[in-house]
């Protein structure tokens, strides 16, 4: 079967951006793995199937007791960027939104990014520990169900893209797969290749927030004939921390004519200021 490309309408072959193994292959590798090496947990490396009554599911990654150590984003929300904030918020948005007015209209973020979902986002992408993928979306439906977002409202989902260098190193695109996760439930295309990620920046991780804007700075473009005008675009990616990421990449679609650009993250880092 043939996949048209939402933005540019082209005919695009799935396995051009699907760097890991087809379904099926991967379940009898993994069935095959499990009779060497029972699945154990990610964060405490007990079994599984000593805590669930029948096999656990393939795509089992925690047992229930680090499951529960996860922490969902709850509100009081910023209107703008979603961060919990620890007071009731008596300024329109928080004071990182005030400061910084980022480019996309509105972003969500699932999880509040402490341990141990931090070493499960580590080793996700660094570690090549690319099951989680399957968990990981299954934590952003559950906030899209939970707080009945409008998920409906969006043309395309766009994953922020890595540099071709960045993806030769990593071999996969973990925003993707959690995009693919998102797509599958809710029927929403993909647009992978028409944002691209032309500077190849140092790691955020390693900035100052100052840094980690002026890094950004001209880091996407769209790829010539990608027709983004009048669509509404959900941006995935695994972490929101300042939001420059998310920002940039929402004003270069923006710029190409995007009607609204919301963001959904995986993880977001809770709102520092103690709005007064
Ligand atoms: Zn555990
Ligand atoms: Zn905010």
């Amino acid at each position: 079967m043939r996949h048209c490309d939402p933005v540019t309408l082209q005919p695009i072959d799935i396995f051009t951006y699907q760097c890991y193994y087809p379904a099926v292959i991967q379940t009898i590798i993994r069935g095959i793995c499990d009779l060497v090496y029972p699945p154990n947990c990610f964060i405490c490396k007990n079994y599984l199937f000593t805590q669930h009554n029948s096999q656990p599911s393939p795509k089992a990654v925690l047992c229930l007791d680090c499951e529960q150590k996860i922490q969902f984003n709850i509100p009081p929300f910023c209107p703008k960027c979603s961060r919990h904030l620890r007071k009731t918020l008596k300024k329109p948005y928080c004071q990182e939104c005030l400061m910084t007015k980022p480019h996309f209209d509105f972003a969500w973020g699932a999880c509040l990014y402490n341990e141990p979902l931090q070493q499960l986002i580590h080793a996700f992408k660094y570690g090549q520990k690319t099951l989680l993928r399957h968990f990981f979306a299954q934590q952003m439906i559950a906030f899209i169900e939970n707080y009945e977002l409008d998920i409906r409202q969006f043309d395309v989902i766009v994953p922020i893209p890595l540099s071709s260098t960045r993806l030769r190193e990593r071999g996969y695109n973990q925003s993707l797969m959690l995009a693919q996760g998102l797509s599958e439930q809710y029927q929403i295309p993909i647009s992978y290749n028409n944002l691209i990620r032309i500077k190849h920046t140092k790691s955020q991780t390693l900035l100052n927030q100052k840094d980690r804007w002026t890094n950004l700075v001209g880091a996407f473009r769209i790829k010539p004939l990608s027709n983004f005008f009048g669509k509404n675009i959900l941006i995935i990616d695994d972490l929101l921390t300042t939001g420059a990421t998310a920002s940039m990449a929402a004003l270069a679609l923006k710029q190409h004519g995007a009607q609204t650009v919301g963001v959904l993250t995986l993880a977001i880092v809770a709102a520092n200021d103690q709005p007064s």
